[in-house]
């Protein structure tokens, strides 16, 4: 049996100040394009697993968990995957309790060795509850120790960390295959759904990609990376390198994320190669959509909705690479 109904949701698709910057009047931060309005990074990987249970594993938690979370409707969590200890990746981790209250059970969080320690440090109130001086309501988290190259099994998805370079950081990426499929089956006996995203890479927060990490990209068809903004920076890809790293990794598709207020959605979107898209907070790739396309096509932007669950409409039958994104979300409450 293999997973079904895989779905990535970009929760968050902004950089560590997110956008609008505090105090900043720029046209971006003033802009009224939703999709210009980006909360700190961090995805969804939603699937039905092979016994088939729902699952919900967040890669990354940033500050606007919460936040994200109530706009997307989540109410469990079956995992949560660290790429790095920075704090715009790690600052919404307390308010994951809400998903053990719901689920009575604890999460098992992915990390390696120096985001372990960063949590342990700043959570000691979650990680050595018995020195809390009152009993307070924390989080039930169990760590697991990751490391680069050596894949692991999720619910029926093979999780394979990637060795990623974050100036002088190395962090981890993701790439996330069916355990059951030895490799992605281009063959439609093989039962793939034509807007199957698997194999999924998710690579942000990276400036350099070391050569063994290259091979590991290898026919991934969905693509999320780096992109901070147009000017150089030590630690992360700026718009031209994430634009190369994509093709050199030759993704069917490809969404960037983590952008600073340098960067206009409708000025760069559709300057992107293509296959190439910039990322916006709530979007929805993948095949879950199948199943919800009634409710997707019936939801526009100049609907009164006040969740920006959009997604992927179906594909049209037969025609696999044509996976047209749906109309920009409606605006956030303000
Ligand atoms: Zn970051
Ligand atoms: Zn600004
Ligand atoms: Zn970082």
């Amino acid at each position: 049996m293999s997973v079904q109904r895989v779905e990535l949701v970009l929760l968050g698709t902004g950089t560590s100040a997110g956008v609008p910057v505090i105090g900043c009047s720029c046209e971006v931060c003033r802009s009224s394009d939703p999709r210009d309005r980006r909360t700190r990074s961090g995805a969804l990987l939603r699937f039905t697993d092979p016994r088939g249970a729902r699952r919900d594993v967040l890669i990354d938690c940033p500050p606007d968990h919460r936040e994200q979370s109530l706009r997307l409707g989540l109410d469990r969590c079956d995992g949560i995957l660290f790429t790095h200890h920075h704090v715009d990746h790690t600052f919404g981790l307390d308010d994951v309790r809400r998903y053990n209250a719901i689920m009575q059970a604890p999460i098992e969080i992915y990390a390696d060795d120096r985001t372990l320690e960063h949590l342990d440090r700043v959570y000691r109130h979650v990680f050595h509850a018995k020195e809390n001086v009152n009993d307070s309501f924390v989080a039930n988290l169990i760590p697991r120790r990751i490391e680069a190259g050596r894949p692991f099994e999720l619910h029926g998805v093979r999780v394979t960390p990637l060795d990623l370079r974050h100036g002088r950081v190395p962090v981890l990426g993701f790439r996330f295959d069916d355990a059951s499929r030895s490799a992605r089956a281009a063959d439609p006996s093989h039962g793939v759904v034509v807007d199957d995203p698997l194999p999924i890479a998710y690579c942000t927060d990276v400036n350099s990609i070391p050569p063994a990490t290259w091979r590991e990209l290898r026919g991934v068809r969905t693509l999320v990376m780096d992109m901070l903004r147009y000017r150089a920076h030590p630690t992360h890809f700026t718009v031209d390198e994430a634009i190369a790293a994509a093709e050199r990794i030759g993704a069917e598709r490809t969404y960037f994320v983590h952008m600073t207020h340098d960067i206009r959605h409708a000025d760069l979107d559709s300057k992107l190669p293509p296959g190439m898209h910039l990322g916006w907070d709530g979007l929805r790739i993948g095949a879950a959509s199948i199943a919800d396309s009634a409710a997707s096509i019936a939801r526009s932007p100049s609907s009164n909705s006040s969740t920006a669950t959009l997604q992927l409409r179906a594909p049209p039958p037969s025609t696999e690479s044509s996976l047209p994104l749906s109309s920009p979300p409606s605006p956030w409450p303000s």
